[in-house]
């Protein structure tokens, strides 16, 4: 059976939160172990989770760094790009793991944080949830 999330227009937060949580039982460490000894991730810290997103936020980095560097052909360049899109990706799908095991939304946090920094800088721009 799949459960299968919609990824375009209809992707949400909230979607997202309930892939992840999913999912999770289906991860395996290299030597072909359960990753997590509870299926909703709980056996994990949030220093873990934190450790976790940081080092795909590393891997960005140094992809970026390799980028700047000039270390890709321009042939490659695209892959470099696409792969460090990958990272980010990465890097929102663990930091909607920590949110989850803090028993908060990302979507939320990010509307509360958005406009917080907007009324911070004079800016009236603002983010909201649909209706
Ligand atoms: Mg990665």
């Amino acid at each position: 059976v799949y459960h299968v999330f919609t990824l375009e227009t209809t992707m949400t937060f909230e979607k997202l939160a309930e892939a992840n949580r999913l999912r999770l039982s289906h991860f395996k460490n290299r030597q072909g172990l359960p990753a997590h000894s509870t299926p909703d991730g709980s056996d994990w810290t949030i220093a873990e989770w934190t450790n976790a997103m940081a080092g795909e936020c590393g891997e960005a980095c140094n992809l970026s760094k390799k980028i700047r560097r000039g270390d890709y052909s321009a042939k490659e360049l695209q892959e470099a790009i696409n792969k460090l899109m990958d990272e980010l990706a990465d890097v929102v799908i663990y930091a909607d793991h920590c949110a989850s095991q803090l028993g908060r939304s990302l979507g939320d946090i990010i509307v509360d944080k958005f406009n917080s920094k907007s009324e911070e800088v004079g800016s009236s721009v603002r983010v909201g949830h649909s209706a």
